[in-house]
C-alpha cells in the first residue's frame, strides 16, 4: 500500500509573510495519519524548512536543474535544495514543459539527480484537452511516465502526480471514473516496469482539487493523495484537503 500525501504547490505565490501559513498548517497537524509536504518558491525553500523544522509537514523545491553545479545561470540543483532543507522536488510539471520546454528525457534526468541528491521526485504528467478529446489520454501518460522516469528508481522513493493540464486552475475536474481509469492504468503500467514494489508508490491526483471535491477524489480507485494549486496557498483551505485524506 502506497502512503497517503497531502502536497501543496504554491507555484509563483508568496512571499516571507506567507511562511505563517505554513506554520499555522503544521499547528493544525502535530501528529498527521497522512504525510504533508508544502512546496513554495525557491526563494522560500529554506525559510519554510526553518519555520517547519520539528514539525510534520515536509518541504519541497518546485523544479531543479540535472547537473549538481556549473555555469547555469538562475538555475538550483538538487543539491542546493537539499542543502536548504528540502526533503522533495517537483518535476516535469505541465507549467515547466509549456513555459521552458522541458521534455519527458529532460524530466528524467532531474528525476535522477533529485534521486542522487536524496529528495524524492513528484514527477507530473498530464494530458490536454485536445489530447483528451482525441481519446489518446491514456497513450500519452504511458509516454509521460515511460520517458520521464529512469529505469534504476527507488520505489520507496518516488511520487507521480496525474495533473490533467485543462483542470489545472480552471475548477474543471475529470469524472471519478476517467481519474480512476488513469490512476488504475498508471499503476498498471508502473508494476510492469518496475514490479510489484511499484504498489508503494503514492499516485497524487491534481487539477482543482478544493476542501468540497478532496473526498471523492481520495475515495477513488489507486488515488493516494493530491497534489494541490490554489488551495495550498492557506492552511485553512489546505487542511480541509489534508483531512479529508
Ligand atoms: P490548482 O489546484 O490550482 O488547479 O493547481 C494544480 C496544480 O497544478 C498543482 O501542481
Amino acid at each position: 500500500m502506497a502512503r497517503k500525501l497531502a502536497a501543496g504547490n504554491w507555484k509563483m505565490n508568496g512571499l516571507k509573510a506567507s511562511l505563517s501559513e505554513a506554520k499555522v498548517l503544521a499547528e493544525m497537524f502535530p501528529a498527521p495519519r497522512v504525510d504533508i509536504l508544502l512546496c513554495p518558491p525557491a526563494t522560500l525553500v529554506a525559510a519554510m524548512a526553518e519555520v517547519l523544522s520539528g514539525t510534520k509537514v515536509d518541504v519541497g523545491g518546485q523544479d531543479c536543474h540535472m547537473k549538481t553545479s556549473g555555469a547555469h545561470t538562475g538555475d538550483i540543483s538538487a543539491e542546493m535544495l537539499a542543502d536548504a532543507g528540502a526533503d522533495y522536488v517537483i518535476l516535469g510539471h505541465s507549467e515547466r514543459r509549456a513555459d521552458h520546454g522541458e521534455t519527458d528525457s529532460i524530466v528524467c534526468e532531474k528525476t535522477m539527480a533529485a534521486t542522487m541528491a536524496g529528495l524524492i521526485p513528484v514527477v507530473c504528467v498530464g494530458e490536454t484537452l485536445d489530447q483528451r478529446e482525441a481519446g489518446d489520454t491514456l497513450d500519452v501518460i504511458r509516454k509521460q511516465l515511460s520517458g520521464s522516469l529512469p529505469d534504476a528508481v527507488d520505489l520507496s522513493k518516488l511520487v507521480i502526480a496525474y495533473e490533467p493540464v485543462w483542470a489545472i486552475g480552471t475548477g474543471k475536474i475529470p469524472t471519478l471514473d476517467q481519474i480512476a481509469e488513469v490512476h488504475d492504468d498508471m499503476r498498471a503500467t508502473l508494476t510492469a516496469r518496475y514490479g510489484a514494489g511499484a504498489s508503494d508508490i503514492p499516485l497524487l491526483y491534481g487539477g482543482s482539487v478544493k476542501p468540497s471535491n478532496a473526498a471523492e477524489i481520495f475515495a477513488t480507485s489507486n488515488v493516494d493523495g493530491a497534489l494541490v494549486g490554489g488551495a495550498s496557498l492557506k492552511a485553512a483551505d489546505f487542511s480541509g484537503i489534508v483531512t479529508a485524506l
